[in-house]
């Protein structure tokens, strides 16, 4: 028996919810339920995170959680409820399998059958913005080494288990080749432990434009916070099912799981709404806590009553369709196909360690750190960079010395060219003299000088050598 948390959400989540937890039950699932509400009574009752610390207890408590969608309020002030469970929770890994059911619901894609894996806690998405100077604001995109290796090895487990055949990484290294060259880099590595599965690597341009034209050659997609997001809503959609697919957040302790589309207020209480994108969310929960058996059976009894042409308004099509259902009538005909298997979708058998166990992460030994140069970011309204070069070069010493400005990351001094448009938003490097060693204090030396100069500066980079190797990027021209 395993105690879950439930919430049923607003709009058409209270009918879906009831649709699916009736289904899972007639298949004999051992669960337990405990109810919390969250979503738009609770931030109206002025809990601008959209749920109650009590319901926090619960859900930590079962770990596993299993929610329908909710209204966010217009207007300001609200927190998205679902960055704030994956962030709290440690909910590192998205998971939506987005595959056609065709004949049976229309598609481009025939044979599409994807499952793309994103990073949920990092990237873009840390939250860390900044407005530097009028001109400049900037978005810090965070990538760290556990991130990588718990998200990369969550997709190659995932394969391994669900009998999948390849595992695609897409990143655009060749542009952020610290970022998402530590990405494929640490693909690299862990596709390295597992020989059986095919890897590759696309970049993520060219990759997802592949994806949407020819999805039938990806099977695994593991990619980065921001690309995920995005794929994974196109994956849905030329699957021909935003309306049918669910994701799985999981975490080291605990897992959510949901169906990919919103409330649908407008289509509330009218038993109109499709329950299966909440439903392909439990099936994966039940994946997720080994009730394999029940997961399975779930599975192949809906793809069944897709295949009997049992379907609600949104995917009812005359011609393929053979019954307009209300929600609570597809899930009574996805219960009497339980035990039955359909004939011409493929069935699912899944295997029978459907809970996936990673290894928690374990820490690396410290690089040699060597603190090698400083850049220091200057918000300037002049438009001249020699002017600015003569500015800061009197801040040199016999220690370190000013070796280049960019500005947006492109070179203008030394050799700039006047055609480069520049901004306020200058970043100067300091090199030491020796190009050896820089001693931390004189990064507070050229501050304070900088200070004394009237120079507006706005924030320092460390510039480090892990293991005699630079790990920084150049300036474009360089
Ligand atoms: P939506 O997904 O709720 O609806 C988009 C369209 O799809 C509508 O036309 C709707 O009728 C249809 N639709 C969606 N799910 C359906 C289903 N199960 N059966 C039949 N038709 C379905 O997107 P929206 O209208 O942009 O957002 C409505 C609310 O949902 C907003 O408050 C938004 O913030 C919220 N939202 C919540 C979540 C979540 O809780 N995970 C996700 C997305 C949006």
């Amino acid at each position: 028996m395993t105690r879950i948390t439930i919430a049923k959400g607003d709009g058409i989540g209270p009918e879906i919810m009831d649709a699916t937890l009736d289904i899972i039950k007639a298949a004999g699932a051992n669960l337990e339920y405990d109810e919390i509400e969250v979503g738009e009574k609770v931030y109206l009752s002025g809990n601008t995170s959209g749920i109650a610390n009590e319901s926090w207890d619960i859900i930590r408590r079962n770990k596993i959680f299993l929610k329908a969608p909710i209204t966010t309020p217009q207007g300001g002030g609200y927190k998205s409820l679902n960055v704030t469970t994956r962030k709290f929770l440690g909910l590192y890994s998205n998971v939506r399998p987005c595959m056609s059911l065709h004949p049976f619901v229309e598609t481009k894609h025939p044979n599409m059958d994807i499952v793309i894996v994103r990073e949920n806690e990092e990237d873009l998405y840390a939250g860390i913005e900044h407005q530097q100077t009028d001109e400049v604001v900037q978005c810090l995109k965070i990538i760290s080494r556990p991130g990588c290796e718990k998200i990369i090895r969550y997709a190659f487990e995932y394969a391994k288990v669900y009998g999948r055949k390849k595992v695609t990484c897409f990143t655009k290294d060749n542009i952020m080749k610290q970022s998402d060259g530590l990405f494929h880099q640490i693909f690299d590595e862990i596709a390295a432990e597992y020989p059986e599965i095919e890897n590759e690597h696309w970049i993520i341009d060219i990759g997802a434009a592949k994806m949407s034209d020819t999805p039938e050659v990806f099977d695994v997609i593991v990619t980065l916070n921001l690309y995920g997001d995005v794929l994974s809503d196109i994956a849905a959609q030329i699957a021909g099912s935003v309306g049918l697919a669910g994701s799985a957040n999981i975490g080291e302790e605990c897992a959510m799981f949901e169906a990919i589309h919103g409330s649908a207020p407008r289509r509330a209480g009218q038993n109109l709404a499709n329950p299966s994108g909440l439903l392909e969310g439990a099936v994966m929960m039940l994946n997720h806590i080994g009730q394999t058996e029940i997961a399975e059976k779930v599975q192949n009894a809906w793809l069944k009553t897709i295949e009997d042409g049992i379907h609600t308004y949104d995917i009812y099509k005359e011609g393929i369709s053979k019954e307009k259902v209300g929600t609570k009538e597809f899930a009574q005909a996805v219960i009497s196909n339980l035990g039955k298997k359909p004939s011409l979708l493929k069935e699912v058998s899944y295997a029978k360690e459907g809970a996936l166990n990673l290894p928690k992460y374990i820490k690396k030994p410290a690089a040699k750190k060597e603190l090698v140069g400083v850049d220091i970011f200057v918000h300037w309204n002049g438009t001249n960079p020699n002017e600015l070069a003569d500015k800061i070069q009197k801040l040199n010493n016999d220690n370190v010395k000013l070796s280049m400005i960019t500005n947006r990351g492109i070179k203008v001094w030394p050799d700039g060219f006047s055609e480069t448009f520049c901004t306020d938003h200058w970043r100067c490097r300091f090199k030491p003299s020796t190009n050896g060693v820089l001693e931390k204090k004189e990064i507070l030396r050229l501050l304070n000088d900088a200070m004394i100069e009237n120079i507006d500066t706005i924030k320092t980079e460390n510039l480090y050598n892990f293991n005699e190797k630079p790990a920084y990027s150049l300036g474009q021209g360089q």
